[in-house]
């Protein structure tokens, strides 16, 4: 028999305990050990049962064990303790409160960070991998830091999928179904108790509604909106599947579901915070493409209730705007076909206001037929980043044609390098012995104070609590892939605690190369049977449910995984998922990454696994490629310049087999008479010291503060002042410069030479005649460039000075010769204007 319907019902609390509800709630329990504690003491059998979630053991301890706590002093006082430390870190001032006070704009009171996937924890799995677990690791540092983020997003039904295996080894999806109420989450309702309803327009008149559902992440709310709700009922009870899974279904579902994220979030957000009193975000955080929608919404709040045109409008929308791009792969940019988007947005009910045509206009890209979402991102966003300094490059000169004219270095886009939540990913083990992580920092002066022999035994627990894991586990996906109990002996046996283990766990795009390690079946083997420096290899992930290219990568794991002689060596452990992951980062002593550069754009799990002390082994992409030092771990060479992928591959492969049979293994495996690797512990000290605090998503956080949202705060300031004087001094301008731009020339360019071949360092005069067209010489920026030349008179490694005008438009500079050998020097005019961040940004610029 199946239900038709599932609830989940919650215990009553005895009322000396009703503080217990909040701690529950409240997800800071995730990352707060001395909470998980107070729960595993309430029962600690059934806290392993129910897998270590709060609101479910509270859900299934038996009445009486609760009676009897409720006349326990011991456990009231404790439970008061951990309340009362809550409220203090809820209320209490933080790192953003103090730095508000030192910096003389202040701070912006609220800001918004939108993201299609939250990965806070797996008792709210409402992510796929990389992109939610950081969104999820963003809002933990920012309520760390007592950053005032709301987080926005959708609430999956289904979440992502769970994976097992057939048994040849194939990828299978589930989907179970979550009930929001057996959830850490709670309805947002209106005075009377009834849910409050988002509502955004559907073609054909229609209607989808969502609710709203509240997590508490420390102090940072997060905004779920939920279209699975009896209120899409009747003819349009197909809306209740907007948000039924996550990347499951086709480009109409896909549309849909970022036009409740974008819309219907902005929506979401402006009722939470009329409702709540909470102030309303100045600035929006647009993490990735996927949620851009947000920056139409708010156009049409201006256009609509400030009495604004649009291009107004958007001057003050950039203003607020932050956007982060996650991918350097062309094919893994969300874009829509022009007409599903003219299907969406083509009969104006959606929002009112805004011209459909200027919706298309902000998507635009080179196909006429596509509508892309990084571009409409970008054009919405007065600040972007690419999330690694490799990755900003990258972003620079791949969406360099949206500012052409300028060199690709002069691209605004920057980069501010992800970071992973210590408290959440550093074992207790690691956090106990290296010093409080809690406070994002390792302590140098307490690691010094560790013993090599010390910290070897540290990673010596963590490796067998892996071991254990990977057992369980392993047993588990046999009896799934229909093997009997009887025959699964041998699975408790798999693995070995002293062997130097190798992790390498992540998504399988064609591009993170999982198969990459069996290039070379005979060598891999070499490896996992060495008799004497044998490496053990433990494997994880996901495909994409419509990636049957990668259903196969995964399936020639299993199969090699699967072979008699060497399934004691390597695994592949199905459903990599949170729960799973923080066994890999802490217990492998290697952390294997081998994308095919540069089209990693971060890469966190390698962080993940520095912070316990674990070494990368990694190409040099993503973060690895600034974080490498030369002994922090080792670098795979990379064969960049060789284009045939299946030679490439080749030649990395080997690469990666000889640096771990002749480098990694012996280092692992040269013990001193105590059976500590000396050497090898000098990199693990190395690597916790110097990755430690580099990795940590609270320097993230801060560096988006610093860069990002207080001048995005500052820049909104101006532009809605005096009833959006700027914004419409800005708009004007726009329109002005359109009108003249294309008139607008440098005449020409001089340099004054004197007799004689100049030296290095020498002041020269630089002169230009410039046509404005009409513009004032306050409408633009004249600038003298100069840099090396080759023989085509390209210019490189250019510097630019400002020139200033004398009159009829002449326009003069001095400049220091910066290089030796042969220069060129240039003039060219910019847009200038104060609310403009960049000079790039109007993507306008005027050459001799
Ligand atoms: C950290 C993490 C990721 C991202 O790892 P990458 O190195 O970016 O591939 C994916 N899934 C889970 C569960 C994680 O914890």
């Amino acid at each position: 028999m199946k239900a038709v319907r599932r609830f989940t019902v919650r215990a009553g609390l005895p009322a000396p305990l009703a503080a217990l509800a909040t701690l529950a709630t409240n997800l800071r329990w995730t990352w707060h050990p001395p909470t998980q504690d107070l729960f595993a003491v309430i029962d600690p059998q059934l806290w392993e049962q129910v897998g270590a979630n709060p609101l479910r053991l509270l859900a299934e301890v038996p009445a009486g064990r609760m009676e009897e706590l409720a006349a326990d002093q011991e456990f009231l006082s404790s439970t008061q303790a951990l309340h009362d430390d809550l409220r203090a870190y809820l209320t209490g001032p933080r790192w953003y409160q103090q730095r508000a006070e030192e910096l003389e704009g202040g701070l912006p009171e609220s800001i918004a960070y939108f993201s299609m996937e939250f990965g806070v924890h797996e008792a709210l799995p409402n992510y796929s991998g990389g992109l939610g677990v950081l969104a999820g690791d963003h809002l933990k540092a920012a309520s760390d830091q007592g950053v005032p983020l709301i987080g926005v997003g959708l609430l999956y039904r289904s979440g992502y999928f769970r994976q097992s295996l057939s048994l040849d080894g194939w990828q299978v999806e589930h989907y179970p179904v979550l009930d929001p109420r057996g959830l850490p989450l709670e309805p947002l309702v209106d005075r009377t108790g009834a849910p409050i309803l988002v509502h955004v327009s559907m073609p054909g008149g229609r209607v989808l509604r969502a609710r709203i559902w509240l997590a508490n992440v420390g102090r940072v709310p997060l905004l779920l909106l939920d279209s699975d709700i009896p209120e899409n009922g009747g003819e349009d009870s197909d809306l209740r599947g907007v948000t039924d899974r996550l990347y499951g279904g086709d480009q109409n579902h896909r549309i849909r579901q970022e036009i409740l994220a974008g819309i219907g979030g902005v929506r979401a957000v402006r009722t939470f915070c009329e409702l709540t009193g909470h102030p309303q975000p100045v600035v929006f955080h647009t993490n990735e493409g996927h949620a851009g929608f947000l920056g139409l919404e708010r156009l049409r709040e201006l256009v609509a209730g400030e009495g604004l045109d649009f291009e107004e409008a958007l001057s003050a929308v950039r203003a607020g705007t932050v956007f982060t791009t996650h991918t350097p792969v062309p094919a893994g940019i969300d874009r829509f076909p022009v007409d599903l988007v003219q299907h969406y947005f083509g009969d104006g009910m959606l929002l009112p206001s805004i011209e459909p045509s200027r919706v298309l206009a902000l998507g635009a890209e080179d196909n006429p037929g596509m509508f892309n979402m990084a571009h409409m991102g970008l054009r919405l966003a007065q600040r972007a980043n690419g999330v690694s300094q490799l990755h900003g490059a990258v972003s620079r000169r791949m969406f360099g044609g949206l500012w052409s004219g300028f060199d690709v270095e002069e691209v605004p886009i920057t980069s501010v390098t992800n970071g992973v939540h210590g408290p959440t990913w550093a074992a207790r083990e690691t956090s106990a012995q290296l010093g409080d992580v809690i406070t994002s920092e390792i302590d140098d002066e307490k690691l010094a104070s560790v013993s090599d022999l010390q910290l070897w035994r540290l990673r010596s627990v963590l490796r067998a609590t892996l071991v254990d894991e990977v057992r369980s586990r392993l047993r588990a996906a046999w009896l799934q892939r229909g093997a009997s109990a009887l025959e699964l002996g041998w699975t408790d046996s798999v693995f070995d605690p002293e062997v130097l283990t190798v992790g390498f766990a992540r998504r399988v795009p064609t591009y993170k190369r999982l198969t990459l390690m069996l290039r070379d079946p005979d060598r891999l083997r070499q490896l996992l049977l060495h008799p004497t420096r044998p490496v053990q290899l433990v494997v994880a992930g996901k495909s994409h449910p419509a990636d049957d290219g990668g259903k196969a990568l995964i399936q020639q794991i299993v199969r090699f995984a699967d072979e008699a002689d060497v399934r004691h060596r390597i695994v592949f452990l199905p459903d990599y998922d949170m729960s799973m992951a923080r066994y890999l980062y802490w217990g492998c002593d290697v952390w294997l990454n081998n994308p095919m550069r540069p089209l990693e754009a971060c890469g966190t799990s390698g962080m993940k696994s520095a912070l316990n002390g674990g070494l990368n082994l990694s190409i040099r992409d993503g973060w690895w490629d600034e974080f490498y030092d030369g002994s922090n771990g080792w670098a795979i060479p990379t064969a960049d310049g060789v284009a045939d992928p299946i030679r490439r591959d080749d030649l990395e492969a080997a690469a990666l087999y000889e640096l771990l049979g002749n480098q990694v293994a012996p280092l692992f495996y040269d013990r001193g008479e105590d059976g500590v690797p000396s050497r090898w512990m000098a990199m693990v000290r190395h690597t916790l010291a110097t990755l430690g605090p580099r990795v940590q998503a609270s320097r993230m956080v801060r560096e988006y503060v610093e860069a990002a949202y207080a001048p995005a705060a500052l820049s909104v300031g101006s532009a809605t002042a005096d009833g959006y004087q700027a914004a419409k001094d800005l708009a004007a301008y726009r329109s002005r410069l359109s009108g003249h731009w294309t008139h607008v020339r440098v005449v020409d360019c001089e340099l004054a030479l004197g007799d004689g071949t100049p030296v290095i360092g020498d002041r020269v005069a630089v002169h230009a005649t410039v046509d404005l067209a009409g513009l004032d010489d306050s409408d633009v920026a004249v600038q003298a460039v100069v840099g090396r030349v080759d023989d085509t008179d390209e210019l490189r490694d250019v510097t630019t000075v400002v020139m200033h005008p004398n009159g009829d438009g002449r326009y003069a500079a001095e400049l220091a010769l910066p290089y030796v050998g042969a220069l060129g020097v240039t003039a060219r005019i910019l847009p200038r204007h104060d609310l403009l961040a960049s000079p790039a940004e109007l993507g306008k610029v005027v050459l001799a």
